[in-house]
């Protein structure tokens, strides 16, 4: 009696240890945001800053747009924490959010980022809040943006 028990219960973990495999393997793709924080950073000044003013010049800054993109992205520096970079920095170079591009030249280099924080800042002046424009960030909708027009 004792070991039919034990069968049984060992059928029940690995069943149950099967579907959370199983749920895990098909949820993995809708879950794939990349890291962004859920909601604005407590302490700022904690943070590492978004590069200004002289550090916006030389080889990095060819093009108009590589500097604007910078002078926006500090002005919604706490709504760029609290979204996603599509470009998997998050991934390749350990981003924890898209505020992380604008802490270093990743901004200037990469059509994603720059695309999605023009995008972040129009998006904060019409009055949309970071989960409005996260969702809107989900769907592509920066892809609109034409960055040689910024
Ligand atoms: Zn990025």
């Amino acid at each position: 009696m004792m070991i039919w028990i034990n069968r049984r219960w060992a059928v029940g973990l690995a069943l149950f240890a099967f579907t959370l495999a199983s749920y895990a393997q098909w949820s993995n793709p809708a879950d794939d945001v990349p890291a962004y924080h859920p909601s604005a950073p407590l302490k700022v000044s904690a943070l590492p800053p978004i590069l200004a003013g002289a550090r916006l010049t030389g080889e990095n800054f060819r093009f108009p747009w590589q500097v604007h993109v910078y002078q926006q992205a500090i002005k919604v520096g706490n709504v760029l924490y609290q979204l996603p970079c599509n470009c998997r920095c998050d991934r390749s170079l350990g981003h924890t959010s898209l505020r992380s591009c604008f802490e270093g030249l990743h901004g200037t280099e990469c059509s994603t980022c720059a695309k999605e924080a023009f995008f972040a800042y129009q998006q904060t002046k019409l009055g949309k809040t970071p989960a409005q424009i996260r969702a809107a960030v989900a769907v592509h909708a920066y892809e609109s943006i034409d960055l040689e027009k910024q």
